[in-house]
């Protein structure tokens, strides 16, 4: 599962829904792996203003993972523009700009949608219930007596 996933998540346990500790999960025992996937700025774009930041932080804290700066970036900041000759000039002079994925962007993607956590568990703050992943997949179902 994307750590993106993570931002959407809270605890399945009725009693811990009103509860602020029940979010974030915290990703223990994790067994992490990276599948790449292509970038997409206009959905990181998208995503900036629903992202719970500083619980993103902790939960990248946690996994042991380079931190993550101490505000969300800026949407501004997720395009840099490129100068290139355009394919097929071979005269050089007409240069153009293009717009191109920042490294804020890249290193955004990376950790939101090419990071994932493939085994391990996650955890409710509030009353520690253990969520089990495995191949990548959260199970939430809940046993009998806690639903
Ligand atoms: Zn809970």
């Amino acid at each position: 599962m994307k750590l993106l996933t993570l931002n959407f998540l809270t605890c399945a346990i009725k009693t811990c829904k009103t509860s602020p500790s029940s979010f974030p999960l915290h990703p223990q025992d994790s067994e992490l792996e990276i599948v790449e996937a292509d970038i997409n700025v206009l959905f990181l774009r998208n995503m900036l203003p629903r992202l719970m930041w500083n619980e993103l932080r902790l939960i990248v804290n946690e996994l042991g993972l380079p931190s993550l700066p101490e505000t969300a970036p800026d949407a501004s900041s997720l395009l840099e523009t490129k100068l290139q000759v355009p394919e097929g000039d071979t005269t050089g002079l007409n240069i153009e700009k293009i717009e191109v994925p920042s490294q804020v962007a890249k290193d955004l993607h990376r950790v939101l949608l090419e990071t994932c956590i493939r085994e391990g568990k996650l955890v409710c703050g509030n009353c520690g219930h253990e969520y089990k992943v495995m191949e990548g997949v959260a199970n939430f179902l809940l046993p009998g007596h806690l639903v």
